[in-house]
């Protein structure tokens, strides 16, 4: 959007300096001057009073929505193969907890083909109804298909909060249902709560290069849409209770128009395997500056040797190039929540916890007694890394566990 000021008519009052927050906008011989740091942003627009700021985006119309009119906490289940991913059982564990605040039910919307018998999974883990969405034009994930037929589920049935994964499916489909419904979208969440007055949804994640967190709220739209991290939501154990034991199924008609379908899937091609598979590893060994160098992450990789699992770091691990990128784990890397998560020679940054204070259980090694990382370790062991990994290691490639009467304690001597 371009933004300028009328010039002609501008008294250089001031009151649109503060309006901008990236000090693009000057008073230049008492008349306000928009510089090149402007992006367009439009926040400085309301602020004259006079209307002396000027932009070519064109008036929409807003929407008005009656909040009361929507109801429920639904997540959109993503599937390959018939199979269920994990990150849409760790939105049913969120959604269960906002659901449980707002005296909501929680729904699914299970879109694919063949894809009946996860609904049982659903329920498991708290889906009171399931929209399935089953349709051979629905096999594999098509922008179009999918955007269309979510789009129409939510139009009619008005849920209050959607949750999407942030997974390649859910960024790209996410906004195009936003788009369709008129409605917000808050990216990339790491935590959601519900506000005590109003029950607006309070969307966190972090802004501004990962310097700050922003809570982010839809006070006038609905459904509040959010993708989340994969990860970033605990995925709880599900008892007896949470357990729906017979869900609603509710079937959706597919309709979809040849216009629908602008795109043809010829052949899928799976790529090798670039990435580390850190998000499904239950046990990781994280590195940090304290590894000192890629003779450092031999020591962590001979304890995986031991005990299986990935090797990790924080991003200074990273850059120093000891670790691939593709294995940060933090804010600006992987959220990752492995049964075990070993850190050695991490300090603990908040930014390096965001993506990791959800494993199961942390064990942290360090020298420095009051480095942050013991905050949020379940066990902590106090002294240099190059001793105690690999005597770990040692006595874990010693031990038998079928043992029962063996002490397993380690004496780090
Ligand atoms: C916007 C932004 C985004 C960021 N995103 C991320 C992110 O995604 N992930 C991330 O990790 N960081 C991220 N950071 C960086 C973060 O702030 C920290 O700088 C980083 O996590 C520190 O890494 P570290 O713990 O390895 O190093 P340090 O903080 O330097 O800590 C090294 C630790 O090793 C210990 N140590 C040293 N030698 C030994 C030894 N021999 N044995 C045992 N312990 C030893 C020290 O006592 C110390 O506690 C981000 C920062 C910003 C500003
Ligand atoms: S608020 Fe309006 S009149 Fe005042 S300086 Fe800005 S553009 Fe000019
Ligand atoms: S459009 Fe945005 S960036 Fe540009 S001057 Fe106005 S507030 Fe500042």
């Amino acid at each position: 959007m371009k933004v300028w000021i009328d010039k002609d008519n501008c008294s250089g009052c001031e009151a649109c300096i503060d309006a901008c927050p990236y000090n693009a906008i000057q008073i230049v011989e008492q008349i306000a001057v928009i510089n090149e740091a402007c992006n367009g942003c439009g926040a400085c627009i309301d602020s004259c009073a006079q209307g002396y700021i000027l932009s070519d985006a064109e008036k929409e119309e807003i929407k008005v929505f009656d909040l009361n009119e929507y109801k429920g906490v639904w997540i959109i289940a993503e599937q390959r193969n018939g199979v269920l991913s994990k990150n849409s059982l760790e939105l049913l564990c969120c959604g269960q907890m906002l659901g449980k605040t707002l005296g909501q039910e929680v729904c699914a919307v299970l879109p694919g083909e063949n894809v009946i018998h996860l609904t049982d999974e659903l329920a498991v883990y708290g889906a009171k109804k399931i929209y399935l969405a089953d349709d051979k034009r629905l096999m594999n994930y098509q922008t179009n298909t999918y955007t269309n037929t979510i789009s129409g589920i939510i139009a009619k049935y008005k849920p209050n909060i959607v949750l999407f994964s942030a997974t390649h499916t859910g960024r790209d489909l996410a906004p195009r249902i936003a788009q369709r419904l008129k409605t917000g979208l808050t990216a990339d969440c790491t935590d959601l709560t519900i506000e005590k007055e109003e029950k607006h949804l309070l969307q966190t994640r972090p802004a501004f290069g990962g310097n700050i967190m922003a809570t982010i709220i839809s006070p006038r739209t609905r459904p509040q849409m959010t993708t989340i991290r994969p990860g970033a939501m605990k995925l709880i154990t599900q008892d007896k209770d949470t357990r729906v034991k017979a869900p609603e199924i509710i079937k959706w008609k597919v309709q979809l128009s040849e216009e629908d379908i602008k795109t043809k899937i010829l052949e899928i091609v799976k790529e090798r395997h670039r990435h580390a598979n850190l998000q499904d590893a239950k046990i990781i060994i994280g590195g940090g500056r304290g590894i000192k160098s890629k003779e450092g992450v031999k020591v962590l990789e001979k304890l995986t040797e031991a005990i299986g699992g990935e090797v990790g770091g924080s991003r200074v691990a990273v850059e120093q190039g000891w670790i691939p990128r593709e294995r940060q784990i933090g804010q600006t890397g992987l959220s990752v929540s492995p049964d075990l998560f070993i850190s050695c020679g991490i300090s603990g940054s908040i930014q390096h916890r965001a993506g990791m204070q959800n494993s199961k259980i942390i064990i942290a090694i360090n020298r420095d007694p009051d480095a942050p990382i013991f905050n949020i370790a379940d066990y902590g062991i106090v002294g240099d890394m190059f001793e105690i990994v690999p005597a770990l290691t040692k006595a874990l490639k010693d031990t038998d566990y079928t043992d029962k009467n063996t002490d397993y304690t380690i004496n780090y001597g």
